[in-house]
């Protein structure tokens, strides 16, 4: 087993979390933050975070409080505003209150935060084979994309955080869905390009192809705009055990064709009296908060509106390990919905084909060991 010391591990990586620069001034970054360790129990406590590939996969254990990652100055600080923003909103989830629409929306911007942090970290820690140079960092994937969290309590008082969907390939590939357990809440955290924008009746691409090879290697291709004049229910096809707050929050693209007036792909307009209805008050960038019931979808505009926990009981109650699970699985729908086009070479080579599997095969095992556990992780 290996103990990874103080900022260890981070020897070679020393560049911002947040904006992936070299630090003028080195601040370290707790990507859990402290305040959340402090209300889940000892700070101090030593857990497993992944694999060292360098070393047969031998787990590298950590304390929660030394999971830290580099950071400059003015970007600690000025995150250090979000951190303060989120904790009463966590404390709340944890008395089970009700909260405005705003609170989820800072709770989903907070969510942006920690899942890239975790992902960023994660490549940091781990020596993995497959080399990953990340193309954005915290700052630039914050409100960036559609999103949604589903919210999950469980009877007890057990304390505690874990990370569910951080340890997967597709994660490391793909930073687009994780878990965070506190305490006795569980909050499921998707974020992806136009994953809910159809369905909650604003614009989106028909096509959505991540290009393979050739000069834009890695960016993804929009095709044929257009958007439903209705809001689906449910938004999404993403298969979930009933959580007590479903909501989905679409952002829209900025785009330089003039036709779209304000800058922005579905930028709200007087002419348009259904976008306008679909978009946040006072926010053109943002669409409005949607709320999945299981019959339903409530649209929130009002960032001020409450948003109360719904009643799940009996059949509809799961468990931690079920719900670990569904992380997986919502991370192999997720990979699976993204269409490649090769440009060069103009087809996957047998690598390619046998990396892809293997990233479906990892998530997929990692999806039936909790389904299948007897019970969940302390
Ligand atoms: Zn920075």
């Amino acid at each position: 087993m290996i103990e990874a010391r103080n900022g260890m591990a981070l020897k070679e990586n020393r560049l911002c979390v947040f904006c992936g620069k070299t630090p003028d001034t080195k601040t370290r970054e707790h990507v859990v933050p402290y305040w959340l360790l402090e209300i889940t129990g000892d700070p101090l406590r030593v857990v497993t975070f992944g694999q060292n590939f360098d070393r047969q996969k031998q787990p590298i254990r950590y304390s929660w409080s030394q999971y830290i990652a580099p950071a400059c100055d003015p970007c600690n600080n000025h995150f250090s505003h979000l951190e303060r923003r989120v904790k009463p909103t966590v404390e709340a989830l944890l008395r089970r209150e009700a909260l405005p629409a705003s609170a989820y929306i800072t709770l989903l911007d907070w969510l942006d935060k920690v899942r890239i942090g975790v992902w960023l970290l994660r490549h940091m820690i781990e020596k993995h084979p497959i080399k990953i140079t990340p193309n954005f960092h915290i700052a630039s994937r914050i409100a960036e994309k559609d999103r949604m969290l589903a919210v999950y309590t469980f009877d007890g008082d057990g304390m505690g955080i874990n990370l569910f969907g951080s340890d997967s390939l597709i994660f490391g590939n793909m930073p687009s869905c994780f878990g965070l357990r506190i305490n006795n809440i569980l909050l499921l955290n998707v974020s992806s390009d136009f994953f809910c924008s159809r369905g909650c009746g604003l614009p989106y691409p028909k096509s959505i192809k991540l290009l393979m090879g050739g000069p834009n290697q890695g960016t993804l291709k929009f095709e044929g705009f257009g958007y439903a004049t209705e809001v689906s229910n449910p938004i999404t096809n993403l298969d979930l055990f009933k959580p007590v707050v479903w909501i989905y929050q679409p952002i829209k693209l900025p785009w330089e064709d003039p036709i779209f007036r304000g800058g922005f792909y579905g930028h709200v307009n007087q002419y348009d009296s259904r976008l306008a209805a679909r978009t946040l008050q006072g926010n053109a960038r943002q669409g409005a908060v949607f709320r999945q019931y299981a019959d339903r979808v409530d649209v929130f505009q009002d960032p001020s509106a409450m948003i109360a926990f719904d009643n799940v009981v009996g059949d509809d109650c799961a468990m931690i390990k079920d719900i670990a699970a569904s992380v997986y699985e919502a991370q192999i729908n997720l990979f699976n919905a993204i269409q490649h086009e090769w440009i060069e070479p103009e087809k996957p080579s047998d690598f390619d084909e046998v990396l892809r599997k293997l990233k479906l095969d990892h998530t997929g095992e990692l999806a039936k060991m909790y389904r299948d556990a007897g019970q969940h992780r302390p």
